[in-house]
């Protein structure tokens, strides 16, 4: 007993010297971030941001669809304070259930274009796209030939019957890309549009873009859709199967003569009830800087948001310049419910 209560009495000697320390470490500087960014090379930006700034970074990771409801779940009792979404159908969800705070930064004004940001208003910018994906097609060469497809319309064309392969219609990817094509063509285009690709579908949507890529690679369908950063996996891939898969497929950016290939970000928003607002703010600065933004790109393979970072990753280069639609993500995003009603009546799960 007297040793336990030695030890008792060693430990509060011990917490009372720690005493001096413990203001210090109560002002550590913590982020609470919720992300939906599923690519493991983001541990290094949380890194380099802690090593740069002092601030500690506690991760909770979901899909964007388990993060939404983790918010609203947690209402004014959140800890949430930066919140990092990987398509705008989902932000703008966010948005109109109000999960986030608007944000005014001149850095992000500067580095961020318009076309990329969301919840616009006068108290500040809701969301903000930290770096673009393209949402392209992957062809069987074998089948078929780049001008077969140059136009995501094509799609719906009879020589498609039974070649498209896609992950369901509603996920977030496609109801963007599908709010991009109903911005362009209009309601009654576009829902007849949908209903023709539905019927031209290989199979019924399963698995992630990646299983669509190598479906086309097996043969068994002749055209799919992807965002571009899983085919430059593919490509920058020594494994002989990826190799085989990109010697069979190629890629193809729609749209080149028209309005432009559909582009899709990933971005970040600041919490409604964020309780460090300045360390969420900090790390969305940090998000666009050059360093961060080069990481995003050599690492995971996607196109940076900032107009003056150039990336030297080889897939990316090798996919080649594109253009890129003009529609602001924001519009893109607000058409995502009106798209899920449409996918709904045609039947495109
Ligand atoms: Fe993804």
């Amino acid at each position: 007993m007297a040793l336990i209560r030695n030890l008792a009495s060693l430990a509060a000697l011990t917490l009372a010297a720690l005493g001096t320390t413990l203001p210090a470490a109560a002002q550590e500087k913590v982020l609470n971030l919720y992300s939906a960014r599923h690519y493991q090379t983001d541990e290094a930006l949380y890194t380099n941001f802690t090593k740069a700034t002092g601030i500690r970074i506690n991760r909770v990771e979901a899909d964007d669809a388990g993060i939404l409801a983790r918010l609203k779940a947690e209402g004014s009792a959140s800890p949430a304070d930066l919140i990092l979404l990987v398509d705008a159908a989902r932000l703008w969800r966010g948005e109109q259930d109000g999960l986030f705070q608007p944000v005014k930064s001149a850095v992000l004004e500067q580095r961020i274009p318009a076309q990329w940001r969301g919840g616009v208003g006068p108290q500040g910018t809701q969301w903000w796209g930290i770096s673009t994906r393209a949402r392209v097609l992957v062809i069987d060469k074998t089948r078929f030939k780049p001008s077969d497809v140059d136009r995501y319309e094509k799609l719906a064309e009879p020589a498609f019957k039974g070649q498209i392969c896609v992950r369901s219609g509603s996920h977030p990817y496609n109801l963007s890309l599908f709010g991009s094509v109903l911005e362009a063509d209009g309601p009654a285009a576009t829902e007849a549009w949908l209903k023709a690709v539905a019927g031209n579908l290989a199979r019924d949507p399963k698995g992630g873009d990646t299983d669509q890529i190598r479906a086309v690679a097996a043969g068994e369908c002749g055209v799919a859709l992807t965002n571009t950063y899983y085919y430059a996996r593919l490509l920058k891939s020594n494994r002989p199967e990826d190799k085989a898969v990109v010697e069979r497929t190629q890629v193809v950016f729609p749209n080149q003569a028209d309005r432009g290939t559909h582009v899709n970000i990933s971005g970040a928003a600041v919490a409604r009830n964020a309780k460090n607002r300045d360390a969420a703010i900090a790390f969305l600065e940090y998000l666009a800087s050059d360093d961060a933004q080069r990481m995003l790109a050599d690492g995971n393979n996607e196109f940076p948001i900032v107009a003056t970072v150039r990336t030297e990753n080889p897939a990316l280069i090798a996919m080649g310049r594109f253009k890129s639609e003009a529609v602001p993500i924001a519009k893109v995003g607000a058409n995502t419910a009106v798209v899920q009603q449409m996918l709904d009546r045609v039947g495109f799960k």
